[in-house]
């Protein structure tokens, strides 16, 4: 195994109030000890750890001051990567950084590789690949649901399920050992049978319950993809104002692929909502004339949700009629806006054309109907409360795919039993099971695959 000592910045690019540069490894005392000048003059090791020392860092050749700084060791194997870490605390900005860096490494480091130091911390068995893959995905979430749901799986909730499902496998496996023993036993290779099909059908429903939380995970994770639609005036822009407002945590505002895209995240109850808004809804206003029925149409079935706005103060015309076409099979929800003023069309009529939607009376005007419109959201979606941290919520594209073939592994494994096939068949699959599992924590992983992984991630993790 690697067992250079790797160093990189591990704070974001840019002016910033600090900014650390990090050492993992064997030298990492050695090499600070170096260009580090303290008050005192004695190595880091004698000093406290986990300490801040104050002093500068100095290029040895020259003596010359390069950053004012503060200076703290973590001494193995309680650290991040289970190795002595040092970290300099020195002034924000690139050019501080930078220089600190470079006399790091020209006093023995080497400069890390895109998630070294997660990837040290798992070869090194601190955490599993779950673990680490959690890590990751806490760095780059955008909602802070999605955060939570990884900030657990870091904490070890996925790899201890995945944990206990490979135990179980392991029974299945330990029948097959027996009937393998005793192949002239017709008795010992009956019950192996029952206890194999009631071991793989528990197996099948802890998987079932993982893979059943993979839409909400990916709606934690990337926001429920929102469409306001509605004709010009009805009051779109007063709900799209109405629910920024409420709801001042918007987690990001990110272009998107089009420039007539922009998506917009905000939170609903712990829902992330990403709000499409496409010029040709918000602010042109006439989606259908403005992109075609069917771009409409393909946007629309792109989407998760769609809230549709409607004028209670005028009589429905045409133009409404051919978005209640538009919507008619898509998870919707209808407002019956401006309901302060006189109200032609009720309710009743809206149902008349369209039976099975949820509608709500609004006012942009007055501030009505938004907290029904909350919850109306968080209903379909899920079905009452949001608690993320209770469950394990599968949010990862890999760890869903391997959860996919191990259930695939179990379900031909059950119908090669049900169907009394040889035993070596069943074995196959129950194998593959095993090894699929263990890919999800990292205990049968390959090489290339842990690379990829972690060559995903940003510099200085
Ligand atoms: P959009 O064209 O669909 O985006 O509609 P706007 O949000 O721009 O609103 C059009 C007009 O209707 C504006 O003058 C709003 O002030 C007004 N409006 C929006 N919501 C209400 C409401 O609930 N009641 C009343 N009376 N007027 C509203
Ligand atoms: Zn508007």
């Amino acid at each position: 195994m690697d067992i250079d000592t790797i160093a990189a910045i591990a704070t974001a690019p840019g002016e910033a109030g600090i900014g650390i540069v990090r050492l993992s490894g064997k030298k990492a005392v050695d090499i600070v000890d170096k260009i580090f000048q303290g008050k005192k003059d004695i190595s880091l090791k004698d000093r406290e750890q986990r300490k801040l020392n104050y002093g500068h860092i100095i290029n040895p050749e020259d003596g010359k001051v390069i950053d004012e700084v503060l200076v703290v060791y973590m001494k193995a194997p309680y650290t991040y990567t289970t190795e002595d870490i040092v970290e300099i605390n020195c002034h924000g900005g690139i050019i501080p950084v930078r220089r600190i860096l470079e006399i790091v490494l020209e006093n023995g480091a080497r400069i890390a590789d895109p998630g070294e130091f997660t990837k040290r911390a798992f070869m090194n068995g601190r955490i599993d690949l779950a673990q680490a893959e959690a890590v990751m995905d806490l760095i780059s979430a955008k909602t802070d649901s999605s955060f939570d749901v990884s900030l657990n799986q870091l904490e070890g909730s996925l790899s201890q399920e995945v944990r206990q499902l490979r135990e179980s496998v392991l029974k299945m496996l330990a029948q097959i050992e027996a009937t393998i023993d005793f192949p002239d036993e017709d008795d010992v290779e009956e019950m192996a049978y029952e206890k194999m099909k009631e071991e793989g059908n528990v197996i099948l429903q802890r998987i079932d319950k993982l893979l059943s939380t993979v839409y909400t995970g990916k709606i934690l994770k990337e926001g429920l993809k929102t469409i306001i639609l509605g004709k010009p005036n009805v009051g779109k822009s007063s709900l799209m104002n109405a629910i920024l407002r409420e709801n001042r945590a918007i987690v990001t505002e990110i272009p998107g692929t089009t420039r007539d895209i922009i998506e917009e995240y905000v939170n609903i109850n712990g829902i992330p909502l990403r709000i499409v808004d496409t010029a040709g809804i918000r602010e042109t206003e006439d989606i259908v004339e403005k992109i075609g029925v069917d771009r409409a149409k393909a946007l629309i079935n792109k989407g998760d949700l769609a809230i549709v706005v409607f004028d209670a103060s005028k009589e429905l015309t045409e133009e409404d009629m051919n978005i209640i076409d538009l919507i008619k099979d898509k998870k919707s929800i209808i407002l019956l806006n401006k309901t302060d003023l006189e109200v032609k069309t009720t309710e009743e009529k809206i149902k008349k054309h369209i039976p099975n939607k949820k509608i709500i009376n609004t006012s942009m005007i007055k501030g009505k109907g938004l907290e029904t419109l909350e919850e109306a959201i968080k209903d379909m979606f899920f079905k009452g409360e949001v608690k993320v941290t209770d469950q394990i919520i599968i949010n990862n594209v890999r760890h869903k795919d391997l959860l996919l073939k191990s259930k695939k592994n179990i379900e031909e494994a059950l119908a090669s039993i049900n169907m009394g096939m040889p035993i070596d068949c069943i074995e196959v699959d129950v194998k593959e099971c095993w090894n699929n599992l263990g890919e999800i924590n990292g205990d049968t992983v390959g090489e290339d695959i842990i690379d990829r992984i972690f060559s995903d991630f940003c510099i200085g993790k």
